[in-house]
């Protein structure tokens, strides 16, 4: 099992990462239970039915805790300091705690109230689709995996948690916390951000002219990712505010010397502009 080993692994949130978690355990042979704690009794009703996870529940107390010396925490950032307050005092000696938040600076307050066994984990896999009825069990092979680990980190827990994702076929890579929260806050936050501005752009401009009946392919794969859920994304915006703001200043003075070379016309610069852009998007596949 790649040095992978669990009794049993708890799941708190359990929908589409969540799910796509357990079905992936299966998937790779793990053989322990593999529970699932969500606040939403549907998403653990449907968990269980789809066979995604062993046994579920809404209520902490509920749980076998004797039984599980792993938790993955995969609800929205912003749950997770509550249910790291839940966490403890229940948890085993030796259990690990981890996550799969798409922000990453929250581990140090997670830490303050779980101590050296919670290890930040952000799998770069996903899509706009939410709810365990989404989930696949391929979702994490091939796929970069990042694991923040500060000063405090337990280099036991470190371990176990690099083991469980190398175990899932991820690929993975290291980085601290803040370096994680620029890069992501570029490459991820920001185009979602501008993706959702985009569409709202649309609803403005829409009068006498429904522009939602026209997109064709293009608007549609830039800003698919605008249907993605909105808690979630609410939530990854105000954790990662400071990078974010700043990504997005340079995002509007980009937009501001198109804008610039368009309204004076100047049609030299303006092919330059849009060759340089065009080779280096191409460079990235
Ligand atoms: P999702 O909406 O499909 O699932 C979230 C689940 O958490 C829901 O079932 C919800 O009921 C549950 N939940 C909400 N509050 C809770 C609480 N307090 N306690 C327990 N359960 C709670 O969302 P998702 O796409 O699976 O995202 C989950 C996490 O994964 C987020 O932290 C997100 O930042 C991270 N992530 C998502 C993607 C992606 O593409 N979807 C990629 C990387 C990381």
């Amino acid at each position: 099992m790649d040095g992978f080993s669990a009794e049993g692994i708890l799941i708190v949130g359990l929908g589409f990462m969540g799910g796509s978690l357990a079905k992936a355990l299966k998937k790779r042979g793990f053989s322990g239970p593999v529970f699932g704690l969500d606040v939403n009794p549907e998403a653990v009703e449907r968990g269980k039915k789809l066979g995604v996870v062993d046994g579920g529940w809404t209520d902490y107390d509920s749980v076998p805790w004797k039984d599980v010396d792993f938790v993955i925490l995969a609800s929205p950032v912003r749950t997770f300091e509550a249910i790291a307050r839940n966490l403890k005092g229940r948890l085993k000696k030796e259990a690990t705690v981890s996550d799969l938040g798409s922000t990453k600076r929250l581990v140090y307050r997670l830490e303050e109230v779980l101590g050296p066994r919670f290890v930040g984990a952000h799998p770069i896999a996903g899509t706009e689709k939410s709810g365990v009825e989404h989930a696949r069990a391929d979702l994490y092979e091939g796929k970069k995996l990042i694991i923040t680990p500060t000063e405090r980190t337990d280099p036991f827990h470190l371990e176990r948690v690099k083991n469980l994702w190398t175990f899932l076929g991820s690929k993975v890579e290291f980085m601290s916390p803040e370096l994680h929260d620029f890069v992501f806050g570029v490459v991820s936050h920001l185009p979602h951000a501008v993706a959702f501005a985009l569409v709202d752009t649309l609803r403005a401009l829409s009068g006498e002219v429904d522009l939602f009946k026209y997109p064709g392919a293009g608007f549609k794969d830039f800003t698919r990712i605008a249907a993605s859920d909105p808690t979630m994304w609410r939530d990854i915006f105000l954790e990662n505010k400071d990078n974010l703001l700043k990504s997005i200043e340079s995002f509007k003075n980009s937009l501001e010397r198109l804008e610039k070379l368009i309204k004076e016309e100047r049609a030299e610069e303006l092919k330059e502009y849009l060759n340089e852009i065009s080779v280096l998007r191409r460079g990235l596949d």
